[in-house]
């Protein structure tokens, strides 16, 4: 909603986090959002707000207070049972116009990416997609949004100071997630799906899982990572050779992906995954800021390049100088001896 002044401002509090369930299961970025919310609203002085949408989620309710919210608002209906955006659109619409948050926040997921934008529009709100820090400005005390801009040349921070709720997207495993604290307490609010909300909406009949194996990037504690040098197909067998030996996926840069080598399920960047494992090994890939913005936050980062001057061997934890169609194998062989 467009603020008419800035007394307006003062009807609008808390942080909100959009709770994301799939097959029963709160999802990680429910968590890495909780985490960031609640810095967010202790700038604020002001509470975390989990909203949990869905069918047969109320006992999930009490398991995101441990990580950070203050109150959760669900609405748990048969109706909600399979993802139907509309229908989860128009309940946050008319929840936002009830309890006027300040701040939106949502995961960057392919069920956020379809709803979110549904409720900027209706709110009259703007929204910040994909970003990679959320802070308070000390002074107005409006939502700084921070994300890559002009294909990831510089760091765009955004503000929307005449509009309320301010909104943004975040991608999964770009924020930490918080340790749980189970000693936190929390009140849960029920709320009803409303005839208005479900009239004249389009139905789910089925929903089909696809058997394609996915690539688990998102669940994987080792990323052994490929860039255009590996020249080729064979060159990312051998990184496959590797990573089952340590248990790990296979990823890549958008070079690779575009020269066809991989597919682009294994890309990590802006443009693909954003990934945040244990262990990220890179190897001939230069590091341009598109590949570091997925990749930046895994905590041990290995780079092996033939130039030692590239952004990736500059910010790599551990950087090795040389051929990587030596170094690999040689690492292969020597784990298989462990
Ligand atoms: C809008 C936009 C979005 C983008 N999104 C992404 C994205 O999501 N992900 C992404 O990765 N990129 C993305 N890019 C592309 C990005 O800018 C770079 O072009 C790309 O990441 C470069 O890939 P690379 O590092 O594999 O290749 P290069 O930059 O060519 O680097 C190859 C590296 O391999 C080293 N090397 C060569 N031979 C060997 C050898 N035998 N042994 C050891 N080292 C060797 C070289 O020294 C060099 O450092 C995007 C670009 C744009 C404009």
């Amino acid at each position: 909603m467009r603020l008419k002044n800035d007394s307006d401002k003062l009807k609008y509090s808390n942080v909100w986090v959009v709770a994301e369930v799939l097959s029963g299961k709160i999802q990680p970025v429910t968590h890495e959002l909780l985490g960031a919310a609640r810095s967010l609203a202790d700038a604020k002085k002001s509470k975390v707000w989990a909203v949990l949408l869905g069918h047969n989620v109320k006992e999930q309710a009490q398991l995101l207070i441990p990580y950070g919210a203050d109150k959760v608002l669900v609405v748990d209906d048969s109706r909600l049972s399979g993802f139907s955006d509309e229908l989860e659109a128009r309940i946050l619409v008319r929840l936002i116009k009830k309890y006027k948050p300040e701040i939106l926040i949502c995961g960057a997921t392919t069920r956020g990416r379809a709803l979110i934008p549904r409720v900027a529009v209706v709110s009259e709100c703007g929204l910040t997609a994909d970003c990679t820090e959320l802070s308070i400005d000390p002074v107005s005390g409006d939502f700084l949004q921070t994300r890559p801009a002009f294909g990831g040349n510089i760091m765009a921070t955004i503000r929307c100071p005449f509009h309320r709720p301010q909104m943004a997207t975040v991608r999964p495993r770009v924020m930490k997630a918080p340790d749980a604290d189970f000693s936190r307490n929390g009140e849960i609010i029920f709320e009803e799906v409303t005839e208005s909300d479900a009239s004249k909406i389009k139905r789910i009949l089925e929903v089909f899982h696809s058997d394609d194996v996915a690539v688990n990037l998102a669940d994987a504690q080792i990323i052994i990572s490929g860039g255009r040098a590996m020249k080729g197909p064979e060159g990312f067998k051998m990184l496959g050779r590797l990573a089952a030996r340590v248990g790990g996926a296979v990823g890549a840069s958008r070079a690779a992906v575009d020269a066809g080598w991989i597919p682009y399920a294994h890309q990590i960047g802006q443009t693909g995954q954003t990934v945040q494992t244990k262990v990220y090994i890179s190897c001939g890939i230069s590091g341009q800021i598109q590949h570091l913005v997925g990749m930046q936050s895994c905590n041990l980062i290995i780079a092996i390049d033939k130039d030692p001057s590239t952004p990736m061997m500059q910010m790599a934890d551990i950087a090795v100088v040389g051929d990587l169609f030596e170094i690999v194998p040689g690492l292969t062989e020597e784990i298989v001896k462990l």
